[in-house]
């Protein structure tokens, strides 16, 4: 069986094509600049990630995602760069939505109710469910003999209590507007998770873990036998860790100070938390290799912002294992996560107490590859797992149009 794998976000499509239940990828790509008035490209790959990886550019003209999409097809059907000889080869397609809000506990084949489903949480993800749904819209016109499968992201949080997912605020508000915390980064969480498993040869059922999902955006996950209970993110992405451009968990008052200090709108404000905040903010880089060459060359800055962004993970460590009681295995995942070793060593030090003992010399060689970092007698193992989003997106596809096709 092949499985088309779509993240549609607001400017870019990336696409990965799977034969499951292998979990083989054939090729994968990202459309770039897409509804830009020019400098639109893809860059495609065949099979990647493998030794017989090759890798192309093509600029096309992307006004919209139809557009995108249509390119994306006849690459994939194309005599030099496709896989595939027939658009009808595709068995499925599996999408990446952002936003399931409590409507969605898990994966689902779509229909009209669950586009109109992933429509009204809108409100909750203005900024992402709309490009999904259009992503969901054109493909389904473009593959008419495929099932569409629509994968949340806050599909893997659902199983929080209500002790960990409620705001304490007046309690109508959770009523009447669905305002709760709703976590990110699941497919993520949920995909390192059961790597991790498999490489403590142990079944998730028995583990707790904490995951920590350290990309541009981050979020930290506590894992209890396989089920989140708890997670960094809120309402929306903002919530949680220091990121690259968003603070993180803030004072609320913030808000209200700044309107009145500055003068600054409701809008310029949700704008200054996402895009100029978190690192960005406090030294002018969000990009972390960009900021430890800076704090090499002496900027303070760049130092103090590199140590709030570790001190913010290293507290929500601290705060899960509170919440699990016992943990496992911390696993460290996403652009921060698989290639830095200077951030996790400077998240784990002063966590030996709590079982968290990290073997130097593993951590400075885990570069993007999945590996036990840990002492041999660490009580708590720390684990770098390459997180895979696509491929979990393209097994629970799978698994929605076979397994739970049967069971139905
Ligand atoms: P996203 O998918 O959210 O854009 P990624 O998981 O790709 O995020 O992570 C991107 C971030 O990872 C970059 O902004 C950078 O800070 C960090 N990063 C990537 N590679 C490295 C590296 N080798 N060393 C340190 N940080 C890295």
């Amino acid at each position: 069986m092949k499985i088309l794998v779509i993240n549609a976000g607001s400017s870019s499509v990336k696409y990965q094509l799977f034969k499951m239940p292998e979990g083989v990828s054939l090729c994968s790509g990202k459309a770039e600049r897409v509804g830009e008035p020019d400098g639109a490209f893809i860059t495609h790959r065949l099979n990647p990630g493998s030794p017989e990886e090759r890798k192309t550019r093509f600029e096309r003209t992307l006004p919209d995602h139809a557009s995108a999409l249509k390119e994306i097809t006849q690459i994939l059907t194309s005599a030099d760069w496709g896989v595939i000889s027939d658009l009808r080869e595709i068995n499925g397609v599996g999408h990446r939505v952002v936003q399931g809000g409590e409507l969605f506990k898990k994966s689902v084949i779509v229909d009209d109710q669950v586009k109109e489903g992933i429509r009204k949480l809108i409100p909750l993800a203005p900024l992402h469910n709309p490009a999904n749904l259009q992503g969901i819209e054109v493909a389904m016109q473009m593959f008419p003999h495929a099932e569409s499968v629509a994968v949340f992201d806050t599909e893997f949080h659902q199983t929080l209590r209500p002790v960990a997912y409620t705001y304490p605020l007046p309690y109508r508000f959770y009523e009447q507007t669905g305002l709760r915390r709703y976590g990110f980064h699941g497919i993520s969480h949920r995909y390192v998770a059961h790597q991790a498993a498999r490489m403590l040869k142990q079944p998730i059922e028995t583990l707790m873990l904490i995951t920590c999902h350290l990309g541009s955006g981050a979020s930290v996950a506590a894992i209890s036998g396989g089920k989140c209970i708890d997670t960094s993110m809120g309402l929306t992405p903002m919530a949680g860790l220091v990121m690259g451009t968003r603070s993180g968990d803030i004072d609320p008052s913030i808000h209200g100070f700044l309107m009145d200090n500055t003068g600054m709108s409701n809008l310029e404000l949700e704008e200054m938390f996402n895009r100029e905040s978190g690192l960005l903010g406090i030294c002018g880089r969000n990009d972390m290799r960009d900021i430890h060459n800076a704090r090499q060359n002496g900027d303070k800055l760049a130092q103090l912002a590199f140590e709030i962004f570790c001190y913010s993970v290293k507290k929500y460590i601290g705060a899960y294992v509170a919440a699990l009681g016992r943990v496992d295995a911390v696993i460290f995942t996403a652009g921060i996560g698989e290639n830095d070793p200077l951030c996790r060593k400077q998240i784990c030090k002063g966590l030996e107490g709590m079982g968290i003992v990290l073997n130097r010399k593993r951590n400075l060689a885990a570069v993007g590859e999945q590996e036990v970092i840990s002492m041999i007698a660490s009580p708590v193992k720390v684990l770098v797992v390459p997180t895979n989003e696509e491929k979990e997106i393209a097994a629970s596809t799978w698994q929605v149009l076979t397994v739970d096709d049967q069971c139905s």
